[in-house]
């Protein structure tokens, strides 16, 4: 625990289920308020506030479309309302899927970019005004991915969007730095949620899966959100324009792993 991060107020986006579920529990493990922002599902959104809520924390649920102008307006005025100011915002939502780049309808690359990278930006912009006009020392966290970096054949857009997010992490973070406002990203690599859940189902697919993994095990949600507890608490307070990334090994080059090449 991070006793600094005690009383913080948050968003979460996308907080009703994998990775952002995770992050708002730990976040109410550490006491904090926390808003935590769902598209469509209530019912995670509900089980994320009652786990906040035996932890320790507060926390409120609010449906909002991050892609959407307005979302970001909803959420911060839901964090100012309910808890009265914003310390951290969390830019976890995201969604990729499957599909040739020659065959992929726009609608599908749209869709991809207004929410992975798009709403990163919305969000930020949101904050960041907070925090400009409030004189505050925020913390923003944006979440990547090790396809920030790895190209992936098939998920054209989601690659794109999370290079976007990368180059935008960082450029914020240098604008705003003389401010003491930092920002981060966190790059999962294979982590157990219900975007991955029919692919960890497969035993191939789990098994090709591992081989890019040194460390041979699939993430945890709760790995992810030590890296948001981390880097929203003072013991980062030098930390700024870094992605993390929590992923076993997997941007080491694995097949290289035992000396080949
Ligand atoms: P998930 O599908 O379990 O959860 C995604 C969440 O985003 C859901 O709560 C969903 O409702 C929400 N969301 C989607 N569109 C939204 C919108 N327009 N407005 C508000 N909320 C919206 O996925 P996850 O695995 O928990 O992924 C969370 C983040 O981590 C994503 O940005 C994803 O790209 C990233 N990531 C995940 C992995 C992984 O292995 N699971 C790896 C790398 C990066």
């Amino acid at each position: 625990m991070y006793s600094d991060l005690k009383n913080k107020v948050a968003v979460v986006t996308g907080g009703s289920k994998g990775i952002g579920q995770a992050i708002a529990k730990r976040f109410g493990e550490e006491h904090m308020s926390v808003v935590i922002n769902y598209r469509s599902d209530k019912t995670g959104a509900d089980e994320a506030v009652k786990l906040i809520e035996e932890n320790g924390g507060k926390a409120v649920a609010v449906q909002a479309d991050i892609s959407e102008e307005d979302g970001a307006t909803a959420l911060l005025n839901a964090a100012l309302n309910n808890f009265g100011t914003l310390d951290v915002w969390v830019n976890n939502a995201g969604m990729e899927n499957r599909v040739a780049t020659n065959e992929m309808p726009l609608s599908d690359w749209q869709r991809v970019l207004n929410i992975n990278l798009t709403g990163v930006f919305l969000g930020s912009r949101a904050a960041l005004d907070y925090f400009v006009k409030n004189d505050k020392k925020g913390n923003i966290i944006n979440m990547s991915s090790v396809h920030e970096q790895i190209p992936w054949p098939g998920f054209a857009h989601y690659a794109a969007s999370k290079g976007g997010v990368k180059l935008f992490n960082e450029t914020i973070a240098m604008e705003y730095a003389n401010r003491g406002v930092r920002v981060n990203a966190i790059g999962p690599g294979a982590i157990n949620t219900p975007i991955n859940a029919a692919k960890f189902a497969d035993p191939q697919q789990m098994k090709d899966t591992l081989e890019m993994v040194p460390m041979k095990r699939i993430g945890d949600p709760e790995d992810v959100a030590a890296a948001a507890a981390w880097l929203a608490s003072d013991q980062s307070s030098y930390v700024t324009g870094v992605t993390l990334f929590v992923d076993g090994g997997m941007t080491l080059y694995p097949s290289f792993q035992n000396g080949k090449g």
